[in-house]
Formats: structure tokens, sequence, C-alpha cells
């Protein structure tokens, strides 16, 4: 039986469709125009000098890994509660993943753990923003100064994203921007590396396209991936960042849509701002359950419903390639393991009414009143 609302949908326009179109009768279909017009707007919407466009947060942040020197044997301490890309580009390199215990209210890393992890060994940290809200950058920042770390930052959630008046992706050495199409803005498959260093640009720029050299020929000058992203997406993405703050804005009406709904559902809780996020950029409308209801069961309670919801995410320590060569166990990160079993997503996408978030709530309202 289909599904009464779906889990979420891109906010794709006349505007993106003709876009798409010109480029492909342009007969230039990467490393072109488009691309070069996608990345200067989107350094111009962060405030950064540099964008290099790619083809996925995922070789947008192994690219971030290699540029910034790391190999095997250094260590990056990470989130544990992430999307698994975050964690697997510091393996790709063969680099080891810190996993550290996040923060129970933002679901960040910890800075305090974060700070006691630090070993002779350690190169980076690798903060998450994850569902569109920042870490703690006052302390991660000076973690990473005062102990001479870059700081690779996971902004694939949290475009538009500010920590006290600031935006993500201008904190740390170089950050990734994804676009796949659950994100809050599209290229289709694609992603962006931000960053205020002129070196690393280009290495990245280098990297991504064979290692060729920028304005050199068409022969490679070191080694290198082919990472580029196509000017389709590009195109795409070019009047998806001219419409960034209407879509933000959308997408902040349909959380507000549901924290009113949710407000008065007993057992279930919408994620919220903290102190210092001064612009939450809505993800997805992710909902923690009370102790002790049982995050799977509700899902399937969801599906008789004909609603679909996710479980977002799973604690990546305890994942057979972490947990088995690292040597990690269960009770090893308490916060984000609680946080892992109680999470999951509601259905959300930028033209959800409130008929649909009424639906969606009054199903999660009658799973729960069963479940409880
Ligand atoms: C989506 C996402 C990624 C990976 O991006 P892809 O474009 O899907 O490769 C990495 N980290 C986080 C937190 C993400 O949400």
């Amino acid at each position: 039986m289909t599904d009464r609302v779906p889990m979420g949908s891109p906010d794709i326009g006349d505007e993106e469709i003709e876009a798409v179109v010109r480029v492909l009768r342009s007969g230039t279909l990467t490393m072109g125009e488009a691309t070069r017009g996608f990345e200067a707007a989107f350094a111009d919407y962060i405030g950064v000098p540099h964008a290099v466009a790619v083809s996925s947060g995922t070789s947008a942040l192994h690219l971030c890994v290699r540029a910034a020197g790391i190999g095997e044997g250094d260590e990056v301490i990470t989130s544990p509660f992430s999307y698994v890309a975050s964690a697997n580009c510091i393996l790709f390199e063969r680099a080891r993943p810190v996993f550290v215990d996040v923060d129970e209210a933002s679901m960040t890393i910890d800075p305090g753990f974060a700070a006691a992890a630090v070993t002779d060994r350690t190169r980076a940290v690798l903060p998450v923003h994850i569902f569109g809200q920042p870490c703690a950058m006052d302390d991660l920042t000076a973690l990473c100064d005062g102990r001479g770390l870059a700081m690779i930052e996971d902004a694939c959630e949290a475009i538009g994203a500010e920590y006290r008046g600031r935006k993500v992706g201008t904190f740390g050495n170089s950050a990734v921007f994804s676009f796949f199409p659950n994100k809050q803005m599209t290229t289709g498959e694609g992603a962006i590396v931000t960053t205020g260093d002129e070196a690393t640009a280009s290495a990245i720029r280098s990297l991504a396209n064979q290692g060729r050299d920028p304005g050199g020929t068409w022969l490679s000058a070191r080694f290198g991936y082919n990472f580029r992203m196509t000017e389709m997406s590009a195109a795409l993405g070019l009047v998806q960042i001219g419409r960034i703050e209407e879509m933000l804005a959308k997408r902040e009406r349909v959380a507000s849509l549901y924290r009113e709904r949710l407000a008065g559902v007993a057992g279930a809780r919408l994620i919220e701002p903290g102190p210092a996020t001064t612009r939450m950029s809505w993800f997805a409308a992710i909902v923690r359950l009370d102790p002790p209801l049982d995050r799977d069961r509700v899902i399937h309670g969801m599906s008789a419903h004909r609603i679909p919801a996710r479980p977002y995410f799973s604690a990546l320590h305890l994942l057979p390639w972490y947990r088995e060569p690292f040597g990690y166990s269960e009770g090893d990160f308490p916060v984000a393991e609680r946080i892992a079993r109680s999470s999951l997503a509601l259905p959300f996408h930028n033209n959800l009414g409130a008929p649909e978030v009424d639906m969606v709530c009054e199903a999660l309202e009658d799973v729960l009143r069963r479940s409880g």
C-alpha cells in the first residue's frame, strides 16, 4: 500500500528544469560555466573565499581528509552519532576514527570529551552539525587552535545554520555541504567543499580532477580521483542556492507546524535549537521518544497507518567495521547509543502542509497511545 505522505521530496521548479535543459543543449556537460557559477554563488552565500564542487558529500569529506595530509596511524576525533560517511572518510585514508560521546541536548560532539581524547597522534577534529544544529564551535575552535589540530566541518545537513550569528562552514580549515535529494537543497548527487585557505582549495580541486594542475594540461600532476560535479548538477545547484533563503523559510515553517502539533503528544519531542544556535537549518523532523518506547516498533506501527518514518541514525562505533577492528563495544558512548535508540525522522519537505503534518502526528499519537 502506498504511503499517504512522502518521506521527503526535493523542491524543484520550472527554473531548475530549464537550467538543466539549457546545459544539455549547450554541449558542455562537465567543467564549464555552470560549475564555476555555482561555486562562486555558494562561496558568496556562506561567506568564504573558496568553494569547490564535487560529486558527493562522501567524496568531499574524503578529499578534506586527504588535503589535510591525514594518513595511516593518524587519529581523527569525531562523533559516533552521525551519518556513516563522516567516519568512513577517515577510514578511506587508513587513519583511525576516535569517537567521543555527544551532548544529550544538541546531539553533537561534546568538547570536553573531545579534549580528553587528544593524543600525540591526533591530527584533526571532524565535528558534525547534525540535523542542522551547529556544534559547540567556541570550545571546539579553542581546542583545535590550542592543540594545533585541523578542523573539518561536516556541514552536510546544515546549510545556512548559524552559531552565535556565524554561519557553519566558516569555522574549519574546510567544510562540506551535501546536495543529496534529502538535503535542504539538491543537485541530485553532489556536494561543495568550502575553505578559507587557497592551498586547500587548489589541492581539493586537483584531487577531484584526476590530480591535474589547475589551469594545467589534461595530464595528471599527482595521484587523484574523478570526483567532479556534472554541469547538469551545477546548473540545478545554481538555481537552488538562489532560492536557499526561501527554502529554509519553508522548512522553518514546517518545523513550527510539527512543534505545535507535537506539543500535545505525550512521549515524543521534536528536536530544538540549542542556546548558541542563532539559526537552525531544518534538515528533517527528528523526534525523540521517551523511554521505554521502542523506536522500531513505533516505526512499524506508523507503517500500518501508511505513514513512513525512518531510524536516524545508528551509533557508528557499533557497526562491524568499527566495532571489531577498533575494539568498540556497547556502553562505550551511552548518550549516542541512547539517542540512536530513541530518535526517528518523520516525513518532512518544503511543501508539507498543516493537514499532512496533522495526519502524521495523529498516526504517531495513536501508535504511542497503544504502546504506552
Ligand atoms: C548526507 C550526509 C553525508 C554524505 O553526503 P552524500 O552526498 O550522501 O555522500 C555526510 N555526512 C552527513 C552528516 C550527511 O547527512
